[in-house]
């Protein structure tokens, strides 16, 4: 790896998802942001003036004071994170891709493109050879799943793999942050639960049977055959989605094996030791009331999933209660993964 960094831009950096971003990539030791981009509404001011910083964490004297610029292709940086809201992020990306740029997104919009891989670095890194199938004028997209999909994928994984799954079903209690900044009114969700999510469920039922799916070596994923329903719940969790999960696998095992399916799973991240690769994925918790987001959420610095609970179920094979950090693995960790991933598998070189 040089010792120079590579030059990024968000863009949607005033958002929750874009300020995650500049917090996560402070001391990252291959990219540094050079470029920050939002709305009309924010652009020409500085960042501290446009941005209302939640992080916990205070925002870096040299961002705050970058000028944010507009969402057009005319950035420096050649690799962008993209952490736009989905009513534009659609049209804005494919504009930077079609103008050379690397765009790697949080957004749903190009998910389900034929040509767009749709990335969790530890389950589908092979995924990545869409991109050599794209026709975007010499720039590329690649897409991080829905918050909740990831952390389910990433447990699934082990088991798709060793056992083979027929079916799940799956409850989600998801935190206030994966509805952005400032989210759900406080008057609706303290002292509630709310049983519905925007297209939550569609996603979640949607997008494992991509990631899960085989590239067909040449153009396209064939999608897997899982039967997936979901329902989705929002909580008064301010990070960490909790999911409760029950699955038929194809293969009858004991619960010791898919224990040990979890705790072994390691992939591509690990062997190449990228930066924001959690040395373990998937996590299995003992103590029977495990795992819990404000104990859990930040296992493996936010980038692993916290799994428990795993017993035998009346309806389906197995139970088990998983949580991953919707910002952090769900959204800029995981997307910045995705980077690390393209950059050592030489995705990047001919944009730098
Ligand atoms: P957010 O807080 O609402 O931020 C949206 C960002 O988009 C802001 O920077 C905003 O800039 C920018 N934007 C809005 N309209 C624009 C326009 N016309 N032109 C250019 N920029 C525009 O949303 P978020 O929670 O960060 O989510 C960002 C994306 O990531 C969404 O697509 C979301 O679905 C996805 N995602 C979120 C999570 C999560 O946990 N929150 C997880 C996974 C994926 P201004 O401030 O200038 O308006």
């Amino acid at each position: 790896m040089s010792e120079k960094k590579i030059k990024v831009g968000i863009l949607g950096a005033t958002g929750s998802v874009g300020q995650k971003f500049i917090e996560l990539l402070a001391d990252h030791p291959w990219f540094e942001i050079s470029e920050l981009a939002a709305s009309d509404r924010s652009a020409g001011k500085k960042y501290h003036d446009a941005v209302n910083w939640v992080m916990q964490t205070p925002l870096q004297k040299e961002m705050a004071e970058k000028i944010v610029l507009n969402c057009e292709p005319n950035l420096k940086s050649k690799i962008v994170f993209s952490a736009l809201d989905a009513s534009v992020a659609g049209a804005i990306e494919e504009n930077f891709a079609n103008a050379g740029y690397v765009v790697i997104s949080n957004a749903r919009n190009h998910r389900f493109d034929d040509d767009v891989p749709l990335i969790v670095p530890e389950v589908n890194p092979d995924h990545l050879k869409l991109v050599k199938y794209q026709n975007f004028g010499g720039g590329a997209i690649v897409t991080n799943p829905n918050c909740s999909t990831i952390g389910l994928a990433l447990a699934l994984k082990p088991l798709h793999d060793n056992f083979g799954i027929e079916s799940l079903n799956v409850v989600t209690m998801q935190a206030i942050s994966g509805g952005g900044y400032p989210g759900v009114p406080s008057m609706d969700i303290l002292d509630n639960v709310i049983p519905f999510i925007g297209g939550e469920e569609d996603k979640m039922e949607r997008e494992p049977n991509k990631i899960l799916g085989s590239f067909n070596g040449k153009d396209k994923i064939d999608y897997a055959e899982l039967k997936i329903s979901a329902q989705c719940n929002r909580v008064s969790v301010i990070d960490g989605h909790t999911e409760c999960v029950q699955v038929n696998l194809k293969k009858k095992t004991a619960k010791e094996e898919i224990i040990k399916a979890w705790n072994n799973f390691v992939a591509e991240p690990q062997k190449f030791n990228l930066p924001f690769a959690p040395e373990k994925p998937a996590i299995y918790l003992e103590g029977e009331k495990y795992p819990q987001p404000r104990m859990h959420r930040n296992l493996g610095k936010g980038m692993s999933v916290a799994i428990g609970r795993l017993r035998e179920d009346t309806l389906f094979d197995f139970k088990f209660v998983i949580l991953s950090h919707n910002t952090v693995r769900g959204a800029a960790g995981g997307t910045i993964l995705i980077a690390e991933l393209m950059k050592a598998n030489g995705y990047l070189d001919k944009y730098l």
